[in-house]
């Protein structure tokens, strides 16, 4: 099918796009398309006007300090995946770029967009949700700070408000206390995954867990935070059975749909799976496994 017909405007500045976003109530932003365009193709979206975002530099910037990662909304899937930076400073969400649909995509997709989109069975809002990490937004009204685990709703919806442009992504600085998890099951590698999980915990000088938090995939109407995870696994030396009951708690608590890949029951089950064994990655918990092993 062909997108119904919409006008094209390139924004040369942030200022510039957050002015004609304000000014034009049915306006969309495009950044890599690789969503926006085929929801056009299919007609499941008819914006009057489309705003594209991919020439301003300025959003590109992947910035560290010591304590905050700023990546910009438009840094591409594929740079996620190899920058230096991003690998040392969130090595979780390096690895969850690599499960993000195919090279070709990659290539073109960018980092606002997958957050902006909030698809529910996407590897980057997980892993935001799991790293606590601060979505920026810029709008005529000026910026602002949104945490991830409040950015999220059902359904593609998210807390952006009309008018406002996502410009940065803040990402506290991995440390050496910080492990991470990530586990996902799809049919095929670079398909939408059934079920997976990112995780992200802190130990103290003596091993003992002072945080967790699991961002899960496909496990609801939307990107999911995990529940439960800190009163199960915070102020403990976590072992095997600390986590099957971590798992037992956050499994309760979601409700998957039931579509053509699977029943509900199965989606909550490689869930759980994918939560486990994520979480055996992150506690060091001796199981081996490569990313590739049937549920
Ligand atoms: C065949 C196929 C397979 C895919 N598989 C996966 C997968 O396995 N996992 C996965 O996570 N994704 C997958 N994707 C989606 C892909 O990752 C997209 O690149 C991503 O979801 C959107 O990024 P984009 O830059 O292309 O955004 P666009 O398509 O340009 O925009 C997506 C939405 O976000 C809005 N938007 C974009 N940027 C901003 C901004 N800065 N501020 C405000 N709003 C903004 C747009 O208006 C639009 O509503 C797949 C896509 C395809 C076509």
């Amino acid at each position: 099918m062909k997108p119904p017909q919409f006008d094209y405007v390139v924004a040369a500045s942030v200022e510039h796009a957050i002015e004609l976003l304000e000014a034009n109530e049915d306006a969309k932003v495009l950044a890599g398309g690789q969503s926006l365009i085929p929801l056009l193709s299919m007609r499941f979206a008819s914006p009057t006007m489309l705003i594209d975002i991919s020439h301003i530099a300025q959003l590109r910037a992947v910035r560290c300090s010591d304590e905050v990662l700023a990546i910009g909304a438009l840094a591409r899937h594929v740079e996620v995946e190899h920058d230096p930076v991003i690998h040392t400073a969130a090595p979780l969400l390096a690895a969850a770029a690599t499960w993000v649909a195919h090279p070709q995509i990659r290539n073109r997709g960018t980092i606002g967009g997958a957050i902006a989109h909030s698809d529910a069975a996407a590897e980057f809002p997980a892993a935001l949700l799991a790293l606590d990490a601060t979505i920026v937004t810029r709008s005529q009204a000026g910026e602002r700070r949104i945490a991830a685990a409040d950015f999220f709703g059902s359904h593609f919806q998210t807390a952006l408000d009309h008018g406002e442009l996502l410009v940065t992504l803040a990402i506290p600085v991995s440390d050496a206390h910080m492990r991470w998890g990530f586990y996902e099951f799809a049919r095929r590698k670079g398909d939408y995954a059934i079920g997976g999980a990112a995780v992200s915990v802190r130990l103290d000088d003596d091993g003992r867990c002072t945080s967790a938090r699991a961002g899960l995939i496909s496990a609801g109407p939307g990107p999911t935070l995990a529940e439960g995870l800190d009163q199960e696994l915070v102020g403990r030396w976590v072992d095997a059975a600390a986590v099957a009951s971590a798992v037992a708690r956050a499994a309760s608590s979601i409700a998957p749909a039931d579509d053509v890949h699977g029943t509900s029951r199965y989606r909550r089950a490689v869930v759980a799976e994918s939560l486990r064994r994520a979480l055996h990655q992150a506690f060091d918990l001796s199981t081996v496994h490569t990313g590739r092993e049937a549920v």
